[in-house]
């Protein structure tokens, strides 16, 4: 570790799931019993606005019940406590990351706790309902819509994404199944840019072949012996 200055974090599904955050079990499945096609396309929110709506609605509820775990306590402490750089890359959209303390966290495909406005393209901190159809708190209209990337959407800041991944010298994917993109590709942009890459997962990820090292277990167990590993023990 002597030689790592620069680390680039990406977490997935696998860091909240301890905290009983339910999550798509895979493109094309259920969650809570909708159709990924139903709830979380642009084309889902023409076609029923108010399903799409009221299905984000009780997500938004729902996280805000949830609380971080060991997992995310402990990536909250290398934030605080590593001098060198360090992104956290998350595909999740809840807030446990940063409810943990952790600030230097991306989250590429938008936040629950956060609104886009269609009309005047404010994005606003949110903790209620949509349904109601409340008026954007920048420009009064009714246009607001989840602020989440759905599919068939980009992924946001990509471009600060890479520029950190160029710079990285160690690449971390923790909890990530390894099969949605661009994310599964970070991992082999990272080695062909010279970074040494972690894998630290439940189980073997589809991408785990392109990791020099991989620890499977669960989050809470494997994240904070690896964050031990690098900081030692909490003071
Ligand atoms: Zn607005």
């Amino acid at each position: 570790m002597s030689d790592i200055r620069k680390i680039v974090i990406l977490t997935g599904a696998g860091v909240s799931a301890e905290s009983g955050i339910d999550t798509f079990r895979a493109e094309g499945g259920l969650w809570e019993q909708h159709r990924v096609e139903d709830v979380a396309t642009p084309e889902a929110f023409e076609r029923d606005p108010d399903l799409v709506l009221r299905f984000y609605d009780m997500r938004r509820e729902a996280i805000q019940t949830k609380a971080p775990n060991a997992a995310h306590l402990a990536l909250a402490r290398l934030d605080a406590e590593w001098a060198g750089d360090l992104l956290i890359v998350t595909q999740n959209v809840d807030d446990l990351h940063e409810r943990a303390g952790a600030r230097r966290v991306l989250h590429m495909h938008g936040e629950h706790l956060s609104v886009w406005c269609t009309a005047c393209d404010a994005r606003s901190r949110w903790t209620e309902t949509l349904i109601e159809r409340p008026p954007c708190p920048e420009c009064g209209k009714p246009a607001l819509r989840p602020d989440i990337v759905w599919f068939g959407e980009m992924p946001y800041r990509m471009d600060d994404i890479f520029a950190a991944l160029e710079d990285a010298d160690l690449f971390v994917s923790i909890g990530t199944s390894g099969a949605v993109y661009p994310a599964a590709g970070f991992v082999r942009n990272a080695r062909e840019l010279g970074a040494a890459t972690l894998e630290l997962n439940l189980e073997p990820s589809q991408g785990t072949g392109w990791f020099d090292e991989a620890r499977h277990g669960p989050a809470t167990q494997v994240v904070s012996d690896w964050v031990e590993e690098i900081l030692g023990p909490p003071r």
